[in-house]
């Protein structure tokens, strides 16, 4: 702006942030593989629930989500104050370093990882401590407990890892967690959970009943294939969870997603017979892929990931030419959704026939 125009002045670490990089849409007719969104469109049982509740548009929102904390404590068996919900996980990440961390205080992430961990730590006026991933492009939480210092305020752990689809086991989060001031919020985010069958994979939800300093954030944006409506949720010990709730934009979540994710844990088995047809899928991809000479990373979310380095953008540009829309990461390498069959043929086809 250099008119002589005058604008508010931003706060400096606002200015500094970097803007949300969301995934690219498609091309018109193209293959838009670049969000991880579940490729399978709502249950009938899900679009009625919404229908209904769109009858009541006029009102707000249960503030308290208290029919879908109840969905929820039924689900995973803790009691409905060990919940918060809020308008996508993604929120819960932003809540999570609004209700412990300020400026001088220090938030402890791998990377690359979540795209929100730095912005969220910069709005907080935090100072963010990047871990590197390990050349497996796995979360190294040994090296992650050594980066803790007295100014270590929260941690985040993302398993299955955005965007390069690795876990980290139980014994490494134990490992950790037994290294970490028990004041330390450890966050588990889980966006891709049930996504994962490797058996060595961490158990976020025992370690919630073991240690108070544990939160897990899920969403119904991945599996359940509501990314559109917004809503996630946190499950830990009620004195961080009221914490979360404090810092949650009141109304966050709104009636349909309310009443979207209530009927979605009501159609819970035929929403995870598609994970498990997506994983499938996924399986099938690493096969074709890593018998082309690919190497893969163990993939356990519902996309791949390319460790193309410096030919991300020679690699980005043959998927493109395939109509295909992937996410790049400039130099590191491109995370590429898994979708439905014919989607991933075509990605199959672009990544082997040079
Ligand atoms: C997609 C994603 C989320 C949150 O998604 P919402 O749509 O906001 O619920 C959180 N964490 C990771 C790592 C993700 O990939």
């Amino acid at each position: 702006m250099d008119d002589g125009e005058v604008t508010p002045r931003l706060r400096q670490a606002i200015s500094d942030l970097p803007v949300y990089r969301a995934g690219r849409q498609a091309a018109p007719g193209g293959l838009k593989l670049s969000s991880n969104e579940n490729p399978y469109g709502p249950l009938p049982s899900v679009v009625e629930a919404v229908s209904r509740a769109a009858e009541q548009m006029n009102r707000y929102p249960d503030p308290g989500s208290t029919a879908l904390l109840a969905a929820l404590s039924e689900h995973l068996d803790f009691p409905p104050e060990w919940f918060a919900v809020a308008c996508g996980s993604v929120a819960l990440v932003g809540q999570a370093v609004a209700t412990v961390a300020e400026p001088g205080d220090e938030v402890v992430y791998s990377w690359p990882s979540f795209e929100s961990y730095p912005i969220v730590t910069g709005i907080a006026g935090a100072d963010a401590v990047q871990v590197p991933l390990d050349a497996q492009y796995r979360q190294d939480l040994e090296a992650v407990a050594d980066a803790v210092t007295p100014a270590t305020r929260i941690i985040f752990v993302c398993t299955p890892n955005n965007p390069t689809g690795t876990t980290v086991t139980h014994a490494a989060v134990e490992g950790l967690l037994s290294r970490v001031p028990q004041d330390v919020l450890v966050v588990i985010d889980e966006a891709y959970a049930e996504f994962v069958d490797d058996p060595e994979a961490v158990d976020s939800l025992r370690l919630v009943r073991s240690h108070t300093n544990v939160v897990v954030l899920r969403t119904f944006s991945k599996a359940y294939g509501l990314a559109g409506l917004r809503v996630g949720y946190a499950v830990g010990h009620p004195a961080v969870i009221a914490g979360l709730r404090k810092t949650g934009l009141p109304f966050g979540v709104s009636i349909l997603a309310q009443e979207a994710a209530i009927a979605s844990l009501a159609a819970k088995a035929e929403l995870l017979d598609r994970v498990s047809r997506l994983r499938d899928e996924r399986t099938r991809v690493e096969s074709a892929l890593t018998a082309a000479g690919w190497t893969l990373y163990h993939p356990q979310a519902n996309f791949i990931w390319l460790g193309t380095g410096a030919e991300t953008a020679s690699v980005g540009q043959r998927l493109i030419n395939s109509g295909i829309t992937a996410r790049e990461f400039p130099g590191v390498g491109i995370r590429v959704s898994i979708a439905d069959t014919d989607a991933n043929d075509a990605l199959i086809d672009a990544l082997t026939n040079l």
